[in-house]
């Protein structure tokens, strides 16, 4: 048996991670760790940062609300993941827990809230939501951690927004060209990107107008057919992966120097 078969149980931490490092469990990781999963000493466990690659440790003590792991291997180096920033206006509760959850798992790098004229939901609960983007993580094997941005007006977006970046905007109503074509042009490869999708009400035309105008801003379109807020999202960032991100064989050279 392979030495991760047994080792399923994967963490993210914040610590560096190297050979024969320890590694302190916080008091929600120990009793997930102890309580739910009832590990005990010795079992592997997988660890991550981000940054060092993936490890495999063993529990080396774990108590009520403390604990700690010795590393004994790495089993996967560092990898870099595509840079692809998700721009939504958020929704209720319970799709918008779907939707950061499934953007996770779908690859986005940076995960930014939008208030938008129409957005309902004004108020979020950031560290809720950047524990359940740790846990997606974890769950879907990612090497990376998503950011997860403190929520921020439209206009506040756009006005620091990188100029070196296109930001396609989902358009629910108008002649935008498709997401899928602008995405397979011979450009957009040499280009970084962002998606932005609005809010169950759409975007206002004044929203619309203002960001038409905008030298970085694409406006495009997912299909004839209204989508809901959620499968708007998903399906734009699904479009981009099979274009330009890690769902193709062979990532083209890209120069943004
Ligand atoms: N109430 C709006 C309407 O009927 O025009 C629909 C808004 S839709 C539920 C929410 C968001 O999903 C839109 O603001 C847009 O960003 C995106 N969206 C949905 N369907 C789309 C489509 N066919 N093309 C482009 N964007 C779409």
């Amino acid at each position: 048996m392979a030495a991760t078969d047994s080792a399923k149980t994967r963490l993210y931490v914040d610590d560096d991670l190297g050979d024969g490092q320890k590694v302190d469990l916080s008091a929600s990781q120990a009793h997930y760790l102890k309580h739910v999963l009832r590990l005990s000493a010795s079992d592997r466990v997988v660890l991550f940062n981000g940054r060092d690659g993936e490890w495999l440790s063993r529990i080396d003590a774990i108590g009520r609300g403390c604990g700690s792991l010795e590393i004994t291997c790495q089993l996967r180096a560092q990898s870099e993941e595509p840079d692809l920033w998700l721009l939504f206006a958020p929704i209720k509760r319970a799709r918008l827990d779907f939707l950061v959850q499934k953007a996770v798992e779908l690859g986005v790098s940076r995960i930014m809230p939008v208030t938008t004229d129409r957005t309902e939901v004004r108020r979020l609960n950031v560290e809720r939501h950047r524990t359940n983007v740790i846990e997606a993580t974890e769950q879907c094997e990612r090497m990376t951690l998503p950011s997860f941005a403190e929520p921020q007006s439209l206009a506040a977006i756009l006005d620091s927004f990188p100029e070196d970046r296109t930001l396609a905007v989902c358009a629910e109503r108008g002649d935008a060209p498709m997401l899928g074509d602008v995405l397979r042009a011979p450009e957009a490869a040499m280009q970084r990107w962002a998606i932005l999708c609005g809010p169950e009400g759409g975007f206002t035309e004044r929203e619309l107008d203002a960001l038409g105008k905008l030298h970085f801003i694409s406006l495009v379109s997912l299909g004839p057919r209204i989508l809901r807020a959620e499968t708007a999202v998903l399906s734009a960032v699904t479009c981009w992966q099979a274009a330009l991100g890690d769902w193709r064989q062979r990532p083209p050279e890209r120069d943004l120097a």
